[in-house]
């Protein structure tokens, strides 16, 4: 440490800077003032094993947002001089308030200490600290002192100077403020981060945060050093502001205090701060938490909630969910009137509205799902529910930042591990952050609901509700023990503390949550509408081409004739007779095996086409899992996205179907298939819930793992797991009877 070291004393007005300076540096100090402002500048020396330091008493502030001229000047100082270690003085007895000035320290990633004190006024108002615990949670050392009386400040000083000292590289938190402003956030210091917008000075997320609390200071340096880059963030502000005022008739900058505020609540509520009275003082929301996080209240008060969210989905989207297949199938018919026999009606039916509308008629399911969750999010009890689970993650080796990405990757019901992988750059251990990563894929998002649902309603048609409900479970409790695993094998490593934010509870508006659920919905719709529809069509050509040989076509055709030929007598005879021939005996059972060999036609050419090859090949394989080459197909579909499943089992049963008129459902056409039993229903089900992340998000883990291992590894480990696991269902269900 160079002998002029320079320790900054930062804090609220009234927390007690002047009476700390003074104690340590006696008569040691002159004041003046900072250049161009009439703000008074205090410096003064410490000795310590003859060195000595330089202590500055920066102004007293709440923020360090450019509100006032004191925020400029305590920030500037900060950010410009670089002194070895800040001590943040908070007033114990008033500590909440205080610690939003420490929660912007910490996101300035700079070094610190807390100093926390007046510890004599909090005692005799009743109030115990646990310093201990506050240190551990905030990541910083906590020392509680008596800075009129001297008690403490040399235990302080010596913390203070060893952090100095310390070459520990201090990255800044990451607070995380809401999806919306999440987005924009990550979005901004991309943009910021490749043109060095400020980051000299600052960190890159904390310039964006800058751009989005509207800070006047930064906003006029941007403008002057970067017109076209300041320009773009202004738009994103005003984007995102628009946004929110529309969805949750807020602004950016409340809506950061609010989670600010919830990020200490959630520090508080862990046993920091023992209050012997004033307990009816409890805010309202703080009695809410004391009961939703109450440790034997909290559990089933979210299961209970978590469980009605799927009695509300399933309730409600039954009849538009009805609806839908009604028009599908309607569809279809018309198309079938009006498009000639051939492969452009069968890319028509096969490929187009059987692939997108399998998808799109899980909309009503997928919107009521999303209405739900948008109310236990914009009313802030997500959070709770996260809160309540962070005790059981840290048994698995993860961290209570690894709830949300759960969370948002389908945990609950929808969703989707794209954004759930990027969720978890508010993990600060890498190895948490991986284990989290490499996980997420494991829950039930948005795109695997509808497969799930489908095939509970095919082999559990009467319990649709309650089973998928245990899937959801299921998946929770694989992508824990999974977790474990890795924690315990390639990613082991010891964990950190949870500290996540409690925003305050709301009354979610009407308009804020359609908005919200119109949102997703929209995004799973286009997905739909571009990528599904995209591949759907490629599979269709792959399960399509190259047709049937010539010579086998001609074989079918002269089977065909046969058949006709072998009945001209009978039907000839039944004309005589009658003036409706189809109806005869003779004729129906023509027609019937004519089906028949369309049927087998339709089958032998779905076979000798590409998809069918591969899949054909891959039952070498599946056997043990009880997977015939067509759900193989549809598996193979699914590493492109998951609803593909759907639509591609779809296709490859209407396309061995017969009759073009009766498309039919999927559902009844796979129930009254003897291959899908129960014992190959449970199996599959678990190999989609676990087996390969699609590729979007196996392309999102290698950029957010750094490295295409991390991406192969998920695709391999993943499929290995869910195989074997699959192989193992198969079999125990078998030998348990569930085969017929
Ligand atoms: P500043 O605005 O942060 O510089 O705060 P001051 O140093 O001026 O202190 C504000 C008031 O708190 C003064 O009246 C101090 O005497 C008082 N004070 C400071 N530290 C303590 C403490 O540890 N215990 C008690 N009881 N009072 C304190
Ligand atoms: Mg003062």
């Amino acid at each position: 440490m160079p002998t002029q070291a320079k320790i900054a004393l930062a804090g609220n007005p009234n927390s007690g800077k002047t009476t700390l300076f003074n104690e340590l540096t006696g008569s040691r100090q002159h004041v003046g003032n900072y250049p161009g402002v009439t703000v008074e500048k205090k410096e003064g020396y410490y000795l310590v094993d003859e060195s000595r330091i330089t202590i500055v008493d920066l102004p007293g502030t709440y923020s360090l947002t450019a509100y006032s001229v004191e925020e400029v000047v305590a920030r500037d100082f900060l950010a410009n001089e670089k002194p070895a270690a800040v001590i943040n003085i908070t007033d114990a007895s008033n500590l909440e308030r205080n610690l939003y000035l420490t929660c912007q320290f910490l996101e300035l990633g700079i070094p610190l200490v807390i100093a926390l004190n007046m510890i004599d006024v909090a005692k005799t108002r009743g109030i115990a600290i646990d310093h201990d615990k506050l240190s551990a949670l905030l990541g910083v050392p906590v020392i509680p002192i008596i800075a009129r009386s001297g008690k403490g400040t040399a235990d302080l000083m010596r913390k203070a100077v060893a952090v100095a000292k310390e070459e520990r590289n201090w990255q800044p938190i990451h607070i995380s403020y809401g999806e919306d402003l999440d987005a924009t956030l990550l979005e901004m210091q991309d943009k910021i981060e490749k043109e060095n917008f400020l980051t000299e000075v600052y960190p890159a997320r904390w310039v964006a945060m800058k751009y989005l609390e509207q800070d006047s200071q930064i906003l006029e340096i941007g403008r002057r050093q970067n017109v076209s880059l300041s320009q773009e963030l202004e738009a994103m502000e005003k984007t995102v502001s628009d946004h929110l005022l529309k969805t949750m008739e807020t602004y950016p900058e409340a809506m950061i205090a609010d989670h600010r505020y919830g990020f200490i609540k959630s520090i508080l509520i862990q046993d920091v701060i023992n209050q012997r009275f004033d307990e009816d003082r409890l805010y309202i929301s703080d009695r809410i938490d004391k009961l939703v996080t109450n440790r034997f209240l909290g559990p089933l008060i979210m299961f209970g909630v978590l469980f009605g969210l799927y009695k509300f989905t399933f309730t409600f989207s039954e009849i538009p969910l009805g609806f839908m297949e009604t028009f599908f199938t309607w569809l279809g018919g018309i198309v079938d009137r009006i498009l000639p026999d051939g492969q452009l009606k069968s890319l028509f039916l096969s490929g187009i509205i059987d692939g997108v509308g399998g998808v799109l008629g899980f909309v009503p399911l997928i919107m009521f799902m999303f209405f739900g969750i948008a109310i236990l999010e914009d009313s802030g009890y997500l959070a709770r529910a996260a809160f309540m689970m962070d005790r059981i993650f840290r048994i698995f080796g993860l961290h209570g930042s690894s709830v949300m990405p759960f969370i948002v990757s389908g945990g609950i019901a929808g969703g989707c591990a794209v954004p759930g992988v990027l969720a978890t750059r508010t993990l600060r251990s890498r190895k948490e952050r991986l284990a989290t990563l490499l996980t997420v894929s494991f829950m039930n998002c948005g795109a695997k609901v509808p497969v799930l649902a489908l095939l509970t309603a095919v082999f559990f048609s009467e319990n649709q509700a309650r089973v998928l409900f245990l899937l959801t479970l299921l998946a929770w409790a694989v992508a824990l023990l999974v977790a474990k695993f890795l924690r315990l094998t390639v990613l082991s490593g010891k964990s950190t503390p949870f500290v996540m934010e409690l925003p305050p509870y709301r009354f979610p508006t009407f308009k804020g949550l359609l908005i919200h659920t119109w949102e997703r919905t929209w995004q799973y719709i286009k997905k739909a509408g571009t990528v599904i529809l995209g591949i759907s069509i490629l599979l269709w050509a792959m399960m399509t081409y190259p047709g049937l040989p010539a010579t086998e076509r001609d074989a079918f055709e002269q089977q065909r004739q046969n058949i006709v030929s072998s009945y001209a007598i009978e039907i000839a005879q039944a004309h005589q007779q009658t003036d409706n021939v189809d109806s005869s005996p003779a004729a129906l059972e023509e027609q019937s095996k004519l089906i028949a060999i369309d049927g087998a036609q339709a089958e032998a050419a779905l076979r000798f086409s590409l998809a069918g090859r591969i899949g054909t090949w891959l039952e070498n394989i599946t056997w043990l899992t009880g997977f015939d080459w067509r759900t193989n197909i549809a598996l193979l579909g699914g590493f492109a996205a998951k609803e593909i499943i759907i639509s591609t089992l779809g296709t490859a049963y209407s396309l061995g179907e017969v009759d073009p008129e009766e498309t039919g459902f999927l559902r009844e056409t796979l129930a009254n298939n003897p291959l899908w039993n129960p014992a190959m229903g449970m199996a599959l089900i678990a190999f989609i819930m676990f087996y390969t992340p699609c590729f979007a998000t196996v392309i999102c883990i290698v950029r957010e793992a750094g490295s295409w291992k991390w991406g192969l590894f998920s695709m391999v480990f993943n499929t290995f797991f869910a195989f074997t696991l699959a192989a193992l269902i198969y079999r125990l269900a078998l030998f348990m009877g569930f085969g017929g």
